[in-house]
């Protein structure tokens, strides 16, 4: 019987920047059997796997199946916001950003090339063109020409996001280089350590950082404040700058979306089309839905957007938020203290549970913004740090168990709507919470822990795979 996680022996090593033949040397053994144990086929033994531990600086329990290590969940703090909150190009952090960012890391290391070519393999071969990873790598390089190649039939390659990037001067090869896409926007390089980046908060807790914000008479983002670096207030000022200008966009934008799915875009007619019947609460749907539709299009458009906490639930905490800057006049500064606010809530969601669909469904990304997006307009609204907890708490609650299931795997249909709807949502949640919350039974981390768990359960073809529910829609 197998006791670990050959997975997490492959993840551990590329983390690490590693090779199979590398790891192999520092052990004493062949590549081929690192290759063994990462395919189920054979297990380390006990010696080899201590020395593991020691190699990826983890303890033993982390090549442990994830059912075992779920009730040991261990945390121990939480990341800088700049990592949740990720600018860059749709619709896809680990299909898009992630390409995004190798490619420009490649030309400004590379300037004096006048060719590139791109090979793409895996995953990145295989649905790269629905998500127009071969777009966004042409766009990143202009003026530059560019050619993309999707290679899917290689498999030895050291991860499912894999690209090899080529830089030609004058019809030489002068620089190579292979990069993984490996989530979340983030790169790592083959044979190249990187560490991993330090964690900024030692909270991971709602309750704790209530408690602390209570004894010093704080708001939540003063607390973030309290634990960032100096450069970290300019870096929101231009998440919410990205965020308005994914609305000005949308908001003018027509035609369809790519993909082959003739998905129109429908940010502009919303925006501007009044219902017969309008009254002042249904016109404050429409708009907010219009801002939610206009960064849902442009992401899916492959344009310029902030993962809030995700790409494909990048429209709602831009929707309510700028909504609520246009109706009230709040000053940015005013807003990007609300960001801040709603970046802990969803920083609490990726440390103890989750913010991806591939992990634990919809419910961890559109559950997710709407749950930051409720905790942006408390802090907007002024309200106490419980009124901020339990707006966030209903906002998630009423996601739990949410598939994703979108149709040929574009993040298109159901997303761009459901971005609208958890918009709504979310000025509900604090309605509700406003008036109801001397009454409530159920803290924010006891829904996080629940959406962890939820998610786990889920069948895995309601987790991106395209497999079940609405993605088995043919249009
Ligand atoms: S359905 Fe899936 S791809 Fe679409 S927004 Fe939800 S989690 Fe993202």
């Amino acid at each position: 019987m197998s006791f670990i996680d050959s997975t997490k022996i492959k993840e551990c090593r590329i983390r690490k920047g590693l090779s199979q033949r590398e790891l192999g040397e520092l052990l004493g053994v062949s590549d081929q059997a690192i290759s063994k144990w990462e395919k189920g086929q054979s297990q380390p033994s006990a010696l080899h796997l201590i020395e593991l531990t020691r190699i990826f600086d983890v303890d033993a329990e982390s090549f442990l199946p994830t059912t075992q290590t779920e009730s040991k969940r261990s945390v121990t703090g939480m990341k800088s916001l700049v990592e949740l909150y990720k600018i860059g190009r749709g619709p896809s952090s680990s299909h898009t950003m992630g390409p995004e960012r190798a490619s420009r890391e490649f030309i400004e290391q590379h300037e004096d090339v006048d060719f590139v070519k791109v090979v793409l393999y895996g995953s990145l071969a295989k649905t790269g063109n629905g998500h127009g990873t071969d777009r966004v790598i042409i766009k990143t390089f202009a003026p530059t020409p560019c050619k993309v190649e999707f290679d899917t039939t290689t498999i030895d390659i050291p991860h499912p996001n894999t690209m090899d990037i080529f830089g030609y001067k004058e019809g030489v090869e002068v620089a190579k280089v292979r990069v993984m896409s490996i989530g979340g926007g983030s790169i790592m390089y083959e044979n190249k350590v990187v560490a991993e980046t330090p964690n900024m908060y030692s909270l991971h807790k709602f309750s704790d950082i209530a408690d602390y914000c209570k004894s010093k008479s704080i708001r939540i983002w003063q607390y973030a404040l309290e634990n960032e670096s100096p450069y970290f207030l300019d870096y929101m000022h231009k998440v919410w700058l990205v965020m308005k200008d994914a609305i000005h966009r949308g908001i003018n934008d027509e035609g369809i979306l790519p993909g082959g799915l003739e998905v129109k875009k429908k940010a502009k007619s919303l925006y501007s089309t009044q219902n017969l019947w309008e009254s002042a609460e249904t016109r404050e749907n429409r708009i907010v839905c219009a801002f939610a539709f206009a960064v849902g299009e442009q992401n899916a458009d492959g344009e310029t957007v902030v993962t809030a906490p995700t790409c494909g639930a990048a429209g709602v905490v831009p929707a309510v938020l700028y909504y609520q800057q246009l109706k009230n006049g709040y000053s940015d500064r005013q807003i990007v203290n609300a960001l801040i606010t709603a970046g802990i809530v969803g920083n609490l969601i990726k440390t103890n549970a989750s913010i991806s669909g591939a992990e634990c469904g919809c419910q961890a990304e559109v559950g997710s913004a709407c749950s930051m997006a409720a905790s942006a307009l408390a802090e907007l609204y002024g309200l106490d740090i419980d009124k901020i907890e339990y707006s966030a708490e209903i906002a998630m609650e009423h996601h739990l168990g949410l598939t994703c299931d979108p149709i040929c795997g574009l993040v298109q249909i159901p997303c761009i709507e459901r971005n609208a709807v958890a918009a709504m949502r979310a000025i509900n949640a604090v309605s509700l919470a406003n008036l109801l919350w001397d009454s409530r039974k159920i803290s924010l981390d006891d829904v996080i822990r629940a959406m962890r768990e939820t998610g786990r359960d889920l069948d895995s073809s309601y987790k991106e795979t395209s497999e079940g529910g609405l993605a088995k829609i043919k249009l």
